[in-house]
């Protein structure tokens, strides 16, 4: 039996065991975007998963205390599971308190937003598209009116 295009096409088993607390064995810490690119404080990112076999990435992202993700939307979905801690974010118009181990989709085209307590880090794991869309940031009239919305202007960090 000639086994050679499932070889071809089977990627080698693989395990990253987590060598430190949420640190993964060789998965680079980076940057949870280019400076300046973007608004956002405090967070970092990692890429935990990534094979063209499978159409998707899984990201860790964790901020610091304090930390926020930039407030975007794009076509893509993505599905977040809190890892570590508790914070909040912003999905559409709807702003969730998220504790760990909660999951939220972020539907597409979705404002969103998410931000760790002052006091403490939250961490997340969130699996995107492998080819996606840019995401795209806030016009001044987009910000008009997501702070038509008193909760959600008390939240949003640009
Ligand atoms: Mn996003």
């Amino acid at each position: 039996m000639d086994t050679s295009d499932d070889k071809k096409n089977a990627a080698p088993p693989t395990l990253r065991p987590e060598q430190d607390d949420r640190r993964w064995a060789g998965v680079d810490l980076m940057q949870y975007k280019q400076e300046g690119s973007a608004p956002f404080r405090d967070i970092t990112r990692q890429v935990l998963f990534d094979d063209p076999q499978l159409a998707a990435q899984m990201r860790y992202f964790e901020m610091a205390p304090g930390g926020y993700s930039t407030l975007e939307r794009h076509q893509h979905m993505h599905a977040v599971m809190i890892l570590r801690g508790h914070g909040r974010c912003l999905v559409g118009n709807r702003v969730f308190e998220v504790n760990e181990h909660d999951l939220v989709t972020i539907p597409a085209l979705a404002w969103h937003q998410f931000r760790a307590p002052d006091d403490a880090p939250m961490g997340f794991l969130c699996v995107v598209n492998a080819v996606r869309d840019k995401p795209q940031l806030p016009t001044p009239a987009d910000l008009d009116a997501l702070r038509a919305d008193a909760a959600t202007a008390a939240f949003i960090r640009t």
